[in-house]
């Protein structure tokens, strides 16, 4: 494939190139002598199902990523799926990250994917609904005329599918009742993420 026509790709950072969730579950139950794990989470929210706030959520959130950042690590399965994204197409990281975690999430991608170009999108953020440039994912996914995204949050996924972009959906505890779509692909991990990717573009 010429270099000049590469197809675009946007993938979300947490729970998919990045373990977010199980440390954190780790931080929440060693903060609150509590139990929880990962079938808990049936939702996208913390503050949906812990039973908390949302200011309490903020709060967790924004402590763990000023204590316990260092401890995010790429996804292991993701790793050797690095240098084929990178040779077959312009990669796009988009992320609701809030930017209070801007410059540690960059210096994060400049350590992990050494020499590969890459650009990094923040989107709206839950919690700051007025901030940043206001966009969406999917606004975002859009004016980038992405070809495919990849995604954990099942609403910024349908949106993404419903406008026309082949979406892989990582089945999780918190989307695993997302409505279908034709453009909407739900995988269990990156391994089923590669083997479409190469169907489709002829390149395995
Ligand atoms: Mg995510």
């Amino acid at each position: 494939m010429n270099k000049k026509n590469k197809l675009k790709i946007g993938i979300d950072i947490d729970d998919v190139i990045v373990n977010f969730i199980e440390p954190f579950l780790y931080f929440y139950n060693k903060k609150f002598k509590d139990n929880k794990n990962l079938s808990d989470c049936t939702s996208y929210h913390f503050s949906d199902c812990f039973k908390i706030t949302k200011e309490k959520e903020f709060f967790l959130i924004e402590e763990f990523n000023c204590k316990k950042f260092h401890e995010l690590e790429l996804i292991e399965e993701f790793k050797n799926k690095i240098n084929f994204l990178f040779k077959n197409y312009e990669v796009f990281f988009i992320t609701a990250r809030p930017l209070s975690i801007k410059e540690k999430t960059e210096r994060f991608f400049e350590k992990s994917l050494k020499n590969k170009k890459y650009t990094i999108i923040y989107s709206v953020n839950y919690h700051y609904n007025n901030s940043y440039e206001g966009k969406s994912k999917v606004e975002i996914c859009k004016s980038l005329g992405l070809s495919y995204f990849i995604e954990d949050n099942q609403y910024n996924a349908l949106d993404c599918a419903k406008k026309g972009i082949k979406t892989f959906l990582i089945n999780k505890p918190w989307n695993n009742n997302c409505e279908n779509h034709n453009n909407l692909i739900k995988v269990d991990n990156w391994d089923e993420i590669m083997e479409n990717l190469k169907n489709e573009s002829g390149n395995n």
